[in-house]
């Protein structure tokens, strides 16, 4: 195809502004789906991205389209490369790598809700990659829609003039051709050197149970052909080219790729690592000497211990993370050992979300019951005779003299109705935040943006802000670095001995209150015992705060559990069956269920 007839753009939305619901009518529009094949959400392809209506990976798929004022049967459609980008923070550096690939956007905002944090956290880093922005409102079909007061605030955040905000409906399809044309029209062509050594940016890989792993790439420059051997460029590994082709919205094979055209890859590799996001593709033989620009390592931020509730399941639970591990570059374990959980996996995720989502595919596809200990970042430790430590578990935490310990940072972008600026404020005040600025995007809305230390998000700032803002607050951050901080660890003894997963690395200043609350939680939860059990939070030797479970024994389970209705039941129909596992700590016998409900938030 020539490059000039190509437009490569993706769309960038807020969570529930419509972005699936437009592609599917582009989808319709284009003509490449019939009615009859259609169904909602053509393109979020996996059952949880489905029932949350999350995009966590994303798809290109490539759209004939010939503008309607140019129509006549001599003008050559073009195509239109769609590109999807996966919508939330954690996958950050996978938006910014589908951005890359395109050289325009969409921003789509709901037409009766406005701009959102993640339309923003998207919109900046489109921006950084100078793409073309055509803005847009959706859901304009809605009797609460308020097209005129949204567009104005459109228009004052990317600066241009609020006539150029177009109006769609993705729903009645309204609006939509418009739309494609204005993408032809306003979004560049791409340009590369069609006669260079072929450069190809992965920007999406995806793992087939059928054909091994899917590389989306993007060419660059020169072209890429069937049964050619390829080289990825950050390993040098080297592979043949069984299959190229495009999303059309199926995978159709074809020759080969050329100048700006977006399609997939197929090597016959059987494990998505080998394909890596960002990574640039070459011929083999006179290759590329320099890759594209941008390659990073996936990067893991957030661990959390994971076990299986029952013991023997966890052979189970290995097989089924080195399964989704072939789908997931960005997924890391390995085995660990803790007293109190038994046999399990410290697992790196992404983010918060990332969690999550594995966690609920162990669940749902692998049929697993699972504890997760409370969620840590990584940390930089470095002692005073100069050796450094990378703790990606609390229990791992040097002992002796620290000089200073570096904690990972992220920059939060946060949007809310102007009322909740204090309660904003006041929350990041109290999470260590540092105000970077403020903006009204109207009179009524702002925008304030933060730096604020990973640890303090990962556990349960979003509810956090919710409940302090009803609802109405968006978040959106990226990760911006590391800042040395006065962190130490607590750890928590019962009757002198650690138990290992309560042990966790908190600001000096939050030590005591993390000691009192695990040690009262305990407590309640821990079953009187023949003898006294003591419990203890510390730091170091020193003993910050101190409970005591009576002797005389009783066998009554205490009554909360934190967590969800349905893990509570599970919890109890397990107890019921007479299977109380005992983990016994020194002399002090503790049911497992008073270690789950002690992990749990409150
Ligand atoms: P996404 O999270 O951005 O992919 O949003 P979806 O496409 O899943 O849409 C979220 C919800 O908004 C769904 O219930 C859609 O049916 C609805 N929706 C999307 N576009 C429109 C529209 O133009 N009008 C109306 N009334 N509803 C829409
Ligand atoms: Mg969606």
């Amino acid at each position: 195809t020539d490059p000039a007839l190509i437009r490569n753009f993706c769309i960038i939305a807020h969570i529930d502004h419509g972005k699936s619901t437009l592609a599917d009518r582009m989808l319709q529009l284009t003509g490449i789906v019939e009615e009859r094949q259609m169904r909602a959400q053509y393109l979020d392809r996996m059952d949880i991205e489905r029932e949350r209506g999350i995009t966590i990976k994303s798809q290109a798929v490539r759209l004939p389209w010939k503008p309607t004022e140019e129509a006549d049967a001599a003008a050559a459609p073009h195509i239109l490369n769609m590109i999807d980008t996966p919508g939330h923070v954690d996958f950050t550096y996978e938006v910014s790598r589908s951005l890359a690939a395109c050289e325009g956007c969409v921003l789509l905002v709901d037409a009766a809700q406005g701009i959102e944090a993640q339309t923003l956290a998207n919109l900046y880093l489109a921006m950084e990659h100078d793409l073309t922005i055509i803005p847009v409102l959706n859901k304009i079909d809605l009797p609460a829609a308020q097209p005129e007061k949204f567009a104005a605030e459109l228009a004052h955040l990317i600066g241009c003039e609020p006539e150029d905000v177009l109006k769609v409906s993705a729903k009645t399809g309204e609006g939509v051709g418009a739309l494609l044309d204005e993408v032809v029209r306003q979004v560049p062509a791409p340009v590369g050197v069609a006669d260079a050594p072929a450069r190809a940016m992965i920007f999406d890989s995806v793992y087939d149970a059928y054909r091994g792993v899917v590389t989306y790439v993007k060419v660059v420059d020169g072209k890429l052909g069937r049964r050619e051997r390829i080289r990825m460029m950050s390993t040098g590994a080297t592979h043949e080219l069984l299959e190229i082709g495009t999303n059309a919205p199926e995978m159709t094979a074809a020759d080969g790729l050329g100048v700006g055209e977006v399609g997939y890859l197929i090597t016959g590799v059987k494990d998505v690592r080998q394909s890596k996001v960002g990574d640039t593709v070459t011929q083999q033989n006179k290759g590329a000497e320099e890759p594209l620009a941008g390659y990073k390592d996936p990067k893991p931020m957030v661990f959390s211990g994971l076990y299986p509730l029952d013991g023997s399941d966890y052979p189970e639970l290995r097989e089924a993370l080195h399964k989704l591990q072939l789908n997931d570059a960005a997924l890391s374990f390995e085995p660990e050992t803790s007293a109190a959980l038994g046999f399990g996996f410290r697992v790196g995720f992404l983010g918060l979300l990332h969690l999550e989502v594995i966690r609920e595919r162990l669940e749902r596809e692998f049929n697993l019951d699972l504890i997760a200990t409370a969620p840590n970042v990584i940390y930089q430790v470095r002692m005073e005779d100069g050796t450094e430590h990378t703790v990606t578990n609390p229990t791992e935490f040097p002992v002796g003299k620290i000089a200073e310990v570096e904690e990972p940072m992220v920059r939060a972008t946060l949007l809310a109705p102007s009322e909740f600026v204090g309660a904003i404020m006041e929350l990041c005040q109290a999470r260590r935040g540092n105000l970077q600025g403020m903006d009204y995007l109207s009179e009524d809305r702002v925008e304030l943006r933060y730096t604020l230390p990973l640890a303090e998000i990962v556990f349960d700032f979003f509810d956090a802000l919710k409940s302090k803002t009803r609802g109405y607050a968006s978040l959106d951050y990226e990760p911006t670095g590391e800042q040395v901080a006065d962190l130490v660890k607590v750890d928590i003894l019962l009757q002198g001995d650690k138990v290992d997963a309560f042990s966790a690395i908190v600001h000096k200043d939050k030590a005591y209150s993390y000691g009192v609350r695990m040690a009262t939680k305990l407590r309640e939860l821990i079953p009187r015992q023949q003898f006294e059990v003591p419990i203890q939070a510390a730091v170091g030797s020193r003993v910050i705060a101190r409970e005591t479970v009576r002797a005389i024994r009783k066998d009554v389970l205490a009554k909360c559990y934190g967590g969800d209705i349905s893990r509570k039941r599970k919890l109890l129909e397990k107890q019921k069956e007479g299977k109380k596992r005992m983990k016994v700590v020194g002399r002090v016998e503790v049911p497992q269920e008073a270690f789950i409900a002690a992990l749990s938030s409150d």
